[in-house]
């Protein structure tokens, strides 16, 4: 039979199943955010498209190809659907006068959207979550937000994720930089890809993150920013790497990690796995002193960075040891018509003292109703039937013990659940 819809390329839906792992990411990453006392921010998910040229920059791949803009019909408005939060974010910091009484530090969430080649971690739809330190110039706050990430790996039971670090300095010391870079590509230009001659009078640095095996001799050897930044630059990124030492925090210094985005400057890192082929980058993040004043506000320094939701739920689905805490804890099985009532009723009682009750009001036979009750994952299963209804009583068996079972007043039940789980 074919289907009448599907879903369109790169957007997809969260089946239940999965949706186990979302809420399991989702309670640990905030609890995180609320023990460093980061304070949510809703944003809107359509933006003026501007926002994300001047924000983003114009020679990325995210404004050069990946954005899903459009002109509303009614007032010629020139729209996208919000690509990335941070641009949006600075917007709304502005727009709300935030940093008015000092420092904030907010985070976000939510669909991003990208027009980009379909991949197993790399869709048009995907989720962000995002962390925004605005206000603090000190480089302890990028190490308290790669410290917090740490955290919430360890938390996630996910080992196999490590830091890449690197600083790519002021946009000063990029100028003098980027002429060294330039110089040294076009000596080498044949080994240059489409790809990187295309972008080398544009944006040489995004040629330093290129995959391409066959420059990687190249790239390795290119100058490195680390040498050419300005000494503040270099205290700062110091004074980083101490405290990330300091705290026992493994990195991996990359000089060739510059990031796709143009707003970032001094500190710039990700978080990377091998477990999920090239989409291996979980968070990334960095320093964007620049930007407020760019989209209009007054200088403020800032550190951010975003994670890629799907691919941690990605990594959590390889990891089985997640427990799974959406199951009901007790399912209830009922036959004949004054079983029902009180079936029911019984099911609102136990959810007034907050047990997780699943009640069949599907009415199969008893036998297929007590193997959904295994099936739901519950640990007691309560029987109703007419009999048990005449006598104000309920049967309650314990589905992982051996079916021990026994009868028990209906105005005990929650009681004697409580004390049973
Ligand atoms: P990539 O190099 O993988 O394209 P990026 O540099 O474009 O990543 P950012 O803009 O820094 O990514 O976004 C932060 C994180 O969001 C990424 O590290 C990744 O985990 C996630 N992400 C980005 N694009 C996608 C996508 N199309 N599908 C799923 N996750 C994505
Ligand atoms: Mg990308």
């Amino acid at each position: 039979m074919t289907k009448k819809f599907q879903s369109i390329k790169g957007f997809y839906d969260v089946v239940p199943e999965r949706q186990k792992l979302w809420r399991f990411f989702e309670q640990q990453i905030l609890l995180v955010l609320d023990q460093y006392a980061f304070q949510e921010i809703g944003l809107p998910i359509v933006e003026p498209t501007g926002l994300f040229v001047e924000g983003v920059g114009t020679h990325t791949d995210i404004v050069e190809k990946e954005m899903y803009s459009w002109e509303d019909p009614l007032n010629q408005d020139k729209l996208t659907l919000r690509p990335e939060g941070t641009a949006g974010c600075v917007r709304a910091l502005i727009e709300n006068s935030l940093t008015y009484n000092g420092p904030v530090k907010l985070f976000y969430r939510g669909p991003m959207f990208r027009h980009e080649n379909v991949q197993k971690g790399r869709q048009r739809q995907f989720h962000q979550l995002g962390v925004e330190t605005f206000g603090i110039d000190s480089p302890d706050a990028d190490a308290e937000q790669i410290v917090l990430l740490s955290r919430l790996w360890k938390n996630l039971g996910l080992s196999n994720i490590r830091l890449e670090l690197n600083t790519i300095g002021d946009p000063i010391d990029r100028k003098s930089y980027r002429e060294l870079l330039i110089k040294y590509f076009e000596d080498n230009k044949s080994v240059l890809d489409e790809d990187s001659q295309r972008r080398l009078y544009e944006n040489p640095l995004r040629i330093l993150d290129s995959k391409n095996p066959t420059m990687q001799t190249l790239l390795n050897q290119a100058p490195k920013l680390i040498d050419a930044i300005s000494a503040d630059a270099r205290t700062h990124f110091d004074k980083l790497c101490q405290t990330l030492n300091a705290h026992g925090i493994d990195y991996v210094l990359n000089h060739r990690l510059v990031r796709g985005l143009d707003y970032y400057n001094r500190t710039v890192f990700e978080f990377i796995t091998n477990d999920l082929g090239s989409q291996g980058t979980v968070a990334g993040g960095g320093r964007y002193d620049y930007l407020v004043e760019t989209l209009g506000g007054n200088s403020t320094p800032a550190s951010g960075f975003a994670i890629g939701i799907e691919r941690v739920i990605l990594l959590l689905e390889e990891n089985s040891s997640i427990q799974n805490n959406t199951d009901p804890e007790v399912y209830i099985v009922n036959l004949g018509d004054k079983a029902r009532l009180l079936a029911f009723s019984t099911a609102e009682r136990l959810r007034d003292n907050n047990i997780k009750t699943s009640l069949n009001i599907e009415g199969s036979s008893f036998k297929s109703q007590m193997k959904k009750a295994d099936k739901s994952g519950a640990e007691i299963a309560l029987i109703i039937g007419d009999e048990e209804a005449d006598k104000n009583q309920i049967q309650v068996k314990f589905l992982r013990n051996e079916g021990l079972q026994c009868a028990i007043e209906v105005e005990n039940i929650s009681r004697y659940i409580k004390e049973n789980l």
